[in-house]
């Protein structure tokens, strides 16, 4: 999709960041990938209490994999592998340049694309690793929950949305102040919980 750059302070509902979400490719991206591992998942049979397992488990797993994936991916310094340039955090430093910018707080259509593939996969693994085979679809399901929730609160926190709970008033300041206070601070978007059991909570 076109890329057009709106200041995300000027939205200042859920339901105008919600009309904004949706003129971006990610969130349909997602959902589709979601609803695929659901419909997989139902052909399978009813729902057990392995599914629930897998669920919490990808829940449990969430805030340490996207503290993990921002402090060192996102926050990695340009290198060169084999002689050539490589540089994973290159969008992410867009974000921190643009911070009120809608297109970069998004994934975009193409990360969305790629990193639903490669979240699927991790989470398939986990759901593999804790119920077996059976875990797996539930797990990539979890999965692309899971990253759809962050899109979603990751382009909330950037709006002019007043939270009106103090679990997401404490969570967008936090991210706030992890962009223009200290960016060794505050990795977490979906929760707090990787930033205070790993030290970086400020
Ligand atoms: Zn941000
Ligand atoms: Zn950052």
């Amino acid at each position: 999709m076109r890329r057009r750059s709106v200041n995300a302070r000027t939205l200042t509902t859920k339901r105008a960041a919600a009309r904004e979400f949706a003129r971006h490719g990610s969130g349909y991206i997602l959902v589709a990938y979601l609803a695929a591992a659901l419909v997989l998942r139902r052909r399978r049979g009813r729902p057990a209490r392995a599914d629930a397992t897998v669920v919490a488990a990808v829940a449990a797993i969430q805030p340490f994999f996207e503290w993990t994936l921002h402090r060192y991916v996102l926050h990695a310094p340009p290198t060169s592998i084999a002689g050539r340039p490589f540089d994973p955090g290159a969008a992410h430093r867009g974000h921190h340049r643009a911070p009120d910018d809608v297109a970069g707080a998004l994934l975009g259509a193409r990360y969305a694309a790629a990193d639903g593939l490669v979240v699927a996969g991790l989470a398939a693994a986990l759901g593999r690793l804790v119920a077996g085979p059976a875990g797996t679809i539930t797990g990539a399901a979890a999965g692309q929950g899971a990253l759809l929730a962050y899109e979603w609160t990751h382009l909330l926190a950037h709006t002019g949305y007043r939270p009106r709970t103090r679990w997401f008033r404490r969570l967008r300041a936090a991210h706030l102040r992890h962009h223009f206070r200290d960016e060794r601070a505050n990795f977490g978007v979906t929760s707090r919980l990787g930033d205070r059991i790993l030290g970086t909570a400020a």
